[in-house]
């Protein structure tokens, strides 16, 4: 058969599957954006007592969008002091029932500013459109509603015992799902009546400043919600205040690890959400197409800036060969680009620092002896970008299998046995999710009790839903978040 080439990519071949193309469709609407975000305190937009701003960009043309308040001790000081009187004086004491209340109210103003919201998410942090539209904001509303259920139920998460908020919480979040990890951050922590100081990422504020919006369209009494955007001094004063009772981290190992020293000694509560290289396993009964599926999801949802990411693929031996072929088929139709294209499967890399540290790990696979395959598809002349690539002849020592890259990048072992499957999946530092593709139900069961991981998929990945807890073992942190499990990290119980 004659080789056909892409129209827009001359460099791409047109494969199996590809052979017509997608025109451009571009989302359009209004994202309502602001010149210069202030932080949100005690119900009001404020400026940040230095007067210093840092400058947010698109990382799919590299162009600033916004200029973004950079909070310090003293304006976190304030928004902790704001969110301690709102405690006090209304939300501590308001009845579940009225709480409840306000969070349907906020669940709905998401729906009502969805695409608004979808939008702003990707230009400010590159994840594709449909990710944003279909993932991110439905979900950061369904985890308003679940909560919004229970804030007049909290005697029965812990029958015969009592709960009673902590107070101030402060919280500091990382920039892969903006918005869907403030919902999962702030709707517990309201449901169970406590009040809020959160920090965004600095590569991500801008959802978390419009959330500010909603608040205040929501008629949130003042302080209930307090949002300080800036970096790592802003997240140490959120974390380090006398007043936040409780604190909530989701974000890097190493950094998780730093503020568990500094809090080591205090009676502050914590919650820690880490990093994790996840297992995707998969056995010579699965059912493969759809296996393969559930890998090129498992890894390049969200360009793999994902904490539970299948960025491991362990392939029984005897279909290594006729996986890594249905694979390569697969990723060579994944459309490459602008993230505000409906048809984009893979968007921006969120910064030059991750698609530095992505180049430098796929270097050092490449060096240790890994055979590297990407698929050559033209990247944009502008913005920071990376080919979905496969790494196949990976040894267990490789960094690229040991060390979270966060990124498009997977790695490909293979596997005998199921104990060697769970000998090599085990064999991390980390323990948040794994994956487990097989036609036996028994396999799935006995699997799901060996896999160290918070979550296990079973012929499926990457599945998410606000009334099942997630969390994980080992480096990858404790305490969970959804579910009632999470909700009960935000109370006390007696
Ligand atoms: P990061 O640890 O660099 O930063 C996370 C947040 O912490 C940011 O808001 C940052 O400004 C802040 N921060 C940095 N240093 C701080 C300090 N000393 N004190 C207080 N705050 C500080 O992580 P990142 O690069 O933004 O996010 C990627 C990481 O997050 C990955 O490792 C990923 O696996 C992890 N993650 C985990 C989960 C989970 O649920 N387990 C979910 C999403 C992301």
């Amino acid at each position: 058969m004659p080789k056909t080439f892409s129209k827009t990519n001359p460099a791409r071949e047109l494969v199996f599957g590809d052979l017509w193309e997608f025109d451009p469709a571009p989302e359009t609407a209004d994202p309502k954006l602001k010149k210069r975000y202030d932080l949100f305190i005690n119900g009001s937009f404020v400026p940040p007592r230095a007067e210093q701003y840092f400058a947010t960009i698109n990382p799919a043309h590299e162009t600033k969008i916004a200029d973004i308040a950079l909070a310090d001790a003293s304006d976190v000081d304030v928004a902790c002091k704001a969110a301690q009187k709102a405690f006090t004086g209304v939300w501590g004491k308001m009845p579940g029932k009225e709480r409840g209340k306000y969070l349907y109210r906020i669940a709905r103003l998401l729906q009502d500013h969805a695409r608004e919201f979808a939008i702003a998410e990707t230009l400010d942090g590159g994840k594709p459109i449909k990710e944003s539209r279909d993932f991110d904001i439905p979900m950061a509303a369904a985890h308003f509603f679940y909560h919004a259920g229970w804030a007049d139920k909290l005697e029965h998460l812990a029958p015969g015992r009592q709960v009673a908020p902590h107070g101030v919480v402060g919280q500091v979040i990382p920039w892969n799902f903006p918005l869907l990890m403030l919902a999962w951050k702030i709707a517990p922590a309201l449901a169970a009546g406590n009040c809020v100081v959160l920090k965004p990422a600095e590569t991500t504020s801008i959802t978390a400043l419009k959330f500010g919006e909603i608040c205040q369209e929501a008629g949130l009494p003042n302080g209930v919600v307090n949002i300080v955007s800036g970096a790592t001094e802003t997240g140490a004063a959120v974390i380090q205040h006398p007043l936040t009772m409780k604190v909530a981290f989701t974000g890097s190992t190493e950094v998780g690890k730093s503020i568990m020293r500094s809090l080591a000694g205090t009676d502050k509560k914590l919650t820690m959400e880490l990093g994790g290289k996840a297992a995707n396993i998969v056995f010579d009964d699965a059912p493969l197409d759809q296996a393969v599926e559930g890998i090129v999801n498992g890894i390049f949802f969200n360009q793999g800036h994902v904490c539970c990411a299948g960025s491991r693929l362990l392939v029984q031996e005897s279909i290594a060969d006729e996986v890594l072929a249905k694979l390569k088929r697969r990723i060579a139709v994944l459309r490459v680009g602008d993230p505000m294209d409906k048809n984009t499967d893979l968007g921006a890399i969120n910064s030059r620092e991750q698609l530095t540290k992505i180049t430098e790990l796929v270097k050092s696979g490449v060096m240790e002896g890994a055979e590297k395959y990407d698929t050559g598809c033209k990247l944009p002349a502008k913005g920071f970008f990376f080919r979905p690539t496969i790494f196949t002849n990976v040894s267990m020592s490789h960094r690229i299998a040991r060390e979270e890259i966060f990124g498009p990048v997977l790695g490909i072992l293979t596997f005998r046995t199921p104990e060697e499957a769970v000998e090599k999946a085990n064999n991390t530092p980390y323990g948040l999710s794994a994956g487990v593709w097989t036609d036996k139900g028994s396999r799935i069961l006995k699997m799901s009790t060996l896999l160290k991981a918070g979550v296990v998929w079973a012929n499926t990945y990457n599945k998410f839903d606000p009334t099942s807890p997630f969390g994980g073992y080992k480096e990858s942190g404790f305490g969970r978040e959804g579910g009632k499990q999470g909700l009960l990290e935000y109370l006390k119980v007696a």
